[in-house]
């Protein structure tokens, strides 16, 4: 899976979505080149539950010594292995919108809600790590954080909208990924408690 952030979103009229774009991902497995291979369509949902078609890329990973795998290329305001929109699932996190919002109706419902944020605070601490690498390699600029030792992800989820895709982007794009479904059921099943 590698995800970008410069592209664009065409729909035709049959409704269905096509994401362009002229980036040229890199392999986070192996460093090496992609290549187009095929695409595929892939759901994601909006708020209130709307439902989006949306044809993405499937890139391998070419050439003699490339380590030959596929890999989905998604839309940075798409989570891998999540249904709604990176943004409202940012918003549930931030507290922006609650189950009680007028925008968010029943879908997402209050139960998927609660998952996100016990997912979110399942990360949180493999979010905060990738926040503070970044911000070492200047890769984004902060305001003025306070005393030493103090949470960068809480700065930058202080900046604006944006911070948890552009978080996931990085984490899977430098060949790490976060476990579809419930976390602490995929450590336990693979030992890693
Ligand atoms: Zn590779």
């Amino acid at each position: 899976m590698v995800l970008i952030s410069d592209y664009i979103v065409v729909r035709s009229r049959s409704g269905l979505e096509e994401c362009i774009s002229q980036e040229s991902p890199l392999c986070p497995v192996c460093g090496k080149p992609l290549k187009y291979r095929d695409s595929r369509v892939r759901i994601y949902k909006s708020y209130n539950g709307r439902k989006h078609l949306l044809r993405i890329r499937r890139l391998k990973c070419g050439g003699k010594d490339g380590c030959g795998r596929l890999h989905n290329e998604l839309p940075e305001f798409i989570i891998p292995y999540k249904h709604y929109a990176s943004e409202i699932i940012e918003n549930v996190i931030d507290g922006v919108s609650t189950p009680g919002d007028p925008t968010t109706e029943d879908y997402p419902c209050e139960k998927t809600m609660q998952r996100w944020a016990a997912w979110f605070s399942f990360y949180c601490f493999l979010f905060e790590i990738t926040a503070r690498c970044l911000r070492k390699q200047k890769l984004f600029h902060l305001r003025p954080i306070g005393k030493e030792g103090s949470s960068v992800l809480s700065v930058l989820r202080l900046e604006g909208t944006g911070w948890l895709s552009f978080l996931i982007r990085y984490i899977y794009n430098c060949g790490g990924r976060l476990p579809a479904g419930n976390p602490e059921a995929f450590f336990r099943r693979e030992n890693f408690s």
